[in-house]
């Protein structure tokens, strides 16, 4: 075990990438960095690290934000519902905890928006403590090196993995050895291709020894995804005006805005879209109406996939069309439509 470790952070010390988050022991850059690198490349993560950074340089400042500025710059980067957390724990840190960071992984977990990664994390880069984190970087490393085949999406999987993780870390340089895993599973035992010709385990990593490498770590069956079918209305009035409107309640896109959009169990044609009810409620007898895009855009998030369709949409002034064209920009906007926008703008 103790072998495990340091021949780990041996490694870590002559490989490890030089990130600007890596600097810093700062727990509210720690935070920022970690939340935003979930679920996103660290290339692309990193200009909106510094971003945020450059304009948020402390936690009142981004509590002072509003979410539609915070959304506006995390707009790209997906799964809003993190900045939305991250907009509201910086406001209970501020106004609550007098800027403060809590310290414990059992203060730091009760915060929105951190779960055990995140808590263990901060709290061993910037508090010391021996809390090991788990992410997909070390599944793939630990039920490789130790050959396990417990479903890593599995609840048993995730206590056995946790456990296990527990009893590697170093206690003296917790920070580190929790970076080193992390870096390890991400530039050298990756998903694809691990690079087991040149690894300080291959003599004790009994996936390489079993040449079980490719099955691990063991995953069970997906997720079904729900295939959704929207067709945005795209309005364009006389007087250069649109309809905008900011999605409600709770979901993907909650507090960014949108066209209207009519979802419907399939694709739509011309001739259905303009005989649903909606589409009647909303647009004016007068209007010419076309489809941009003639192939569906297909947006994929983690258990649905959008099948898009957007509908130009010419009429005539009416009272509903409050926004200005030129105007769109400033407002937050999921990405999807955000690139319908550019390309929109081109076309034209
Ligand atoms: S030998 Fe291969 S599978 Fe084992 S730890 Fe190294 S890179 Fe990963």
């Amino acid at each position: 075990m103790m072998r495990f470790s340091n021949t780990l952070i041996q490694w870590y010390l002559q490989n490890n990438r030089e990130l600007p988050w890596r600097k810093t022991k700062n727990p509210y850059f720690i935070w920022l960095s970690e939340i935003m690198l979930q679920q996103t490349r660290v290339a692309q993560g990193m200009s909106y690290y510094l971003k945020f950074i450059e304009v948020f340089p402390t936690v009142f400042d981004l509590a002072k934000a509003t979410e539609s500025t915070v959304l506006k710059m995390w707009q790209g980067l997906g799964y809003y519902s993190r900045a939305r957390n991250l907009h509201f724990t910086a406001n209970q840190i501020a106004s609550e905890l007098n800027g403060e960071f809590p310290s414990t992984y059992k203060e730091i977990i009760k915060l929105k928006g951190i779960g055990d990664y995140t808590a263990s994390a901060i709290s061993s880069i910037c508090f010391h403590k021996p809390t090991a984190v788990v992410d997909g970087n070390v599944y793939r490393v630990l039920s490789r090196y130790f050959g396990i085949q417990t479903p890593i999406n599995s609840a048993t999987g995730i206590k056995e993995f946790k456990a296990l993780a527990q009893t590697l870390i170093d206690t003296k340089q917790p920070g580190t050895y929790n970076q080193a895993i992390m870096d390890f599973g991400a530039l050298h035992c990756k998903p694809q291709n691990p690079l087991c010709e040149s690894c300080v385990f291959n003599d004790s990593c009994i996936a390489f020894q079993k040449k079980t490498v490719k099955t691990l770590p063991v995953k069970d069956k997906k997720i079904k995804v729900r295939k959704r079918y929207f067709n945005y209305l795209v309005i364009i009035s006389k007087d250069k005006k649109t309809i905008l409107s900011e999605r409600k309640g709770k979901g993907i896109w909650q507090g960014l805005f949108e066209f209207p959009f009519i979802e419907a169990e399939k694709k739509l044609s011309l001739e259905e879209l303009i005989t649903s009810t909606k589409f009647i409620d909303l647009i004016p007898t007068e209007s010419t109406i076309s489809l941009f895009n003639n192939k569906e855009i297909i947006h994929k998030l983690s258990h649905q996939h959008l099948y898009t369709q957007f509908w130009i949409i010419h009429t005539e002034n009416s009272s509903k069309t409050t926004i200005q064209w030129e105007e769109l920009e400033t407002y937050p906007v999921p990405i999807l439509i955000a690139n319908f926008l550019d390309n929109f703008q081109t076309k034209k």
